[in-house]
């Protein structure tokens, strides 16, 4: 089954985890498939793909969107402190990419807690929403750097981690 993604919703992780694989292995340990976010950034800014497209996420109850958005986590609770600058950056740069694949306008990347009938937080107050709208961009003005296709996944997933590894954020997306 395909769910169309339609929006696109930040989070913060709320605790702070050491890396993406902790937050992983906490949502294994309640009897999740997966990791519940499709992304999660880390506070260097590595940003590590989670739960697959294929099948709805689990981060957003409120207005069914676990089966039409993408929901990207940000290491670290900022109820308590911002997000650093890396991250900032990373998400910038994936949020833009999430919008251009999916045709995401600027107006449907939402916080959380801006999710109607969502009753969180969540991303917490010193998170920059402001600051993270003005560097979006509508899909139709943007300029996208592919560097390889491939017919096998695994094949894209392992060369977008020796991407990330030189410390550029690529990642995987599907055509
Ligand atoms: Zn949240």
């Amino acid at each position: 089954m395909n769910y169309r993604r339609d929006y696109i919703i930040i989070h913060h992780t709320g605790a702070e985890e050491k890396n993406a694989h902790q937050v992983k292995q906490y949502h294994l340990s309640k009897g999740w498939r997966d990791v519940g976010y499709n992304y999660i950034i880390e506070r260097d800014g590595k940003v590590v793909p989670g739960r697959s497209l294929e099948i709805p996420g689990a981060h957003t109850r409120a207005s069914g969107m676990n089966y039409k958005s993408i929901g990207i986590a940000l290491i670290g609770n900022f109820q308590n402190h911002r997000p650093t600058e890396r991250q900032l950056a990373a998400l910038v740069d994936l949020v833009t990419c999430c919008q251009q694949k999916h045709n995401i306008p600027t107006t449907n990347v939402l916080l959380h807690r801006e999710v109607p009938g969502a009753h969180t937080l969540c991303p917490g107050r010193y998170f920059p929403a402001g600051e993270l709208r003005l560097n979006l961009t509508d899909p139709a003005h943007l300029w996208c750097v592919q560097v390889g296709a491939f017919k096998n996944k695994e094949r894209a997933l392992d060369f977008a981690a020796r991407l990330r590894n030189l410390g550029i954020n690529a990642f995987v997306v599907e055509r």
